[in-house]
């Protein structure tokens, strides 16, 4: 019985880097898959009372394997070209962090119905105990609306997201970087920027090693939220906040860009700060979708943290304490003050004229 599993195991990881996609799967990644898989035997083996420290051992954080690239039948090669080259720059700037998976959708139906199912292979293959009824593509989202998939709703509303999926219940954990044909579309430069901005949470993500338990079924309740908010709500706050003036600062000093670039984007942000203060409500409560651009505050908070401290202080000091330290107590060390005092301090701050507040704006 043990052997019959342990087989299984290797052929699925095997099996998997094997089986290369568009552009796909190179040979670092399978290296380390396969090294991967030895772990997992090796706990395997050991003895099934050990199954606490084999969830510990599932394979996150620092890696030196490339990203696996899983792309619609009806995207161009030049739009996976450029997707990569941006994930490349990022892992330049930050760090690679893994288990990365970069899929990209088009824009036909049937080719992302296709993708679908390649998500479902690609799961069942990684993860023997993937979910399939509920993980993989289910019901009609197409059709009828009535039901899920990874990736029907990017056809229509188009946009990015990072997935982290280190979840209690998962025999593989990994990142899905998701990229769409609009919204922006890759023929746009925010293309790279969303890029960025989107493995930046790969990043913030990698830092945390603790696998959510949303004991509720809803991962925006999930343990996780405590150490990157200080409470067990999903919100943006510097989330969103950092990955948003991450990807907005490091694109600014790409060569060929304008150097007067990250003022003229964070003169464009600064437009809502007044909706901001009138609202009331404190940055770190405001949810995902409120009625005005919440992440453009966000991003001044976080270019505000910068400027008090430093740009490494908040990248890496700060994010690569939150684990050891808890939010609260990372957030005091790295800034000299709780995240509500210096909230406090920052709407003050942030009431002077805009040309005030871009003088921090390097
Ligand atoms: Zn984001």
């Amino acid at each position: 019985m043990k052997k019959t599993l342990i087989l299984l195991l290797l052929v699925s990881f095997c099996g998997g880097s094997e089986e290369s996609l568009p552009s796909s799967v190179d040979e670092k990644t399978q290296t380390v898959q396969e090294e991967f898989a030895e772990e997992e035997n090796q706990v395997l083996e050991e003895s099934k009372l050990v199954k606490e420290d084999s969830v510990n051992s599932i394979f996150w954080g620092a890696t030196d394997a490339k990203p696996e690239v899983y792309a619609a039948s009806d995207v161009s090669q030049a739009t996976i070209d450029i997707t990569v080259e941006w994930v490349d720059k990022a892992i330049g700037y930050w760090g690679n962090y893994g288990p990365l998976e970069i899929w990209i959708v088009g824009s036909g139906r049937d080719e992302v119905i296709s993708l679908d199912e390649k998500w479902c292979e690609v799961r069942s293959e990684k993860d023997p105990t993937w979910n399939k009824e509920w993980d993989c593509a289910n019901g009609d989202p197409y059709g009828s609306g009535n039901g899920w998939s990874p990736f029907y709703r990017y056809i229509d509303d188009g946009g990015a997201a990072v997935s982290s999926y280190i979840r209690d219940y998962l025999g593989y954990y990994f990142n899905a970087l998701v990229m769409s044909a609009k919204y922006p579309g890759p023929e746009e430069d925010d293309y790279k920027k969303v890029v960025l901005h989107e493995y930046f949470h790969v990043y913030q993500h990698a830092n945390l090693s603790i696998p959510s338990t949303d004991t509720d079924g809803d991962w925006r309740t999930s343990n996780r939220n405590v150490y990157f908010n200080g409470d067990e709500v999903q919100v943006p706050f510097l989330m969103e906040g950092g990955a948003e003036y991450m990807a907005q600062y490091w694109y600014s000093k790409e060569p060929g860009i304008d150097p007067g670039y990250l003022k003229q984007e964070m003169e464009y942000k600064a437009q809502t700060i007044s909706t901001y203060l009138n609202d009331g409500r404190s940055l770190r409560e405001l949810g995902y979708n409120e009625s005005f651009q919440s992440y453009d505050v966000l991003t001044w908070f976080v270019a505000y943290l910068v400027h008090t401290t430093s740009e490494e202080t908040f990248r890496v000091d700060f994010w690569t304490q939150i684990e050891d330290l808890g939010f609260e107590e990372a957030f005091k060390s790295n800034f000299g003050k709780s995240a509500d005092e210096m909230i406090a301090e920052f709407d003050v701050w942030v009431s002077q004229p805009v040309e005030v507040l871009l003088e921090i704006i390097p």
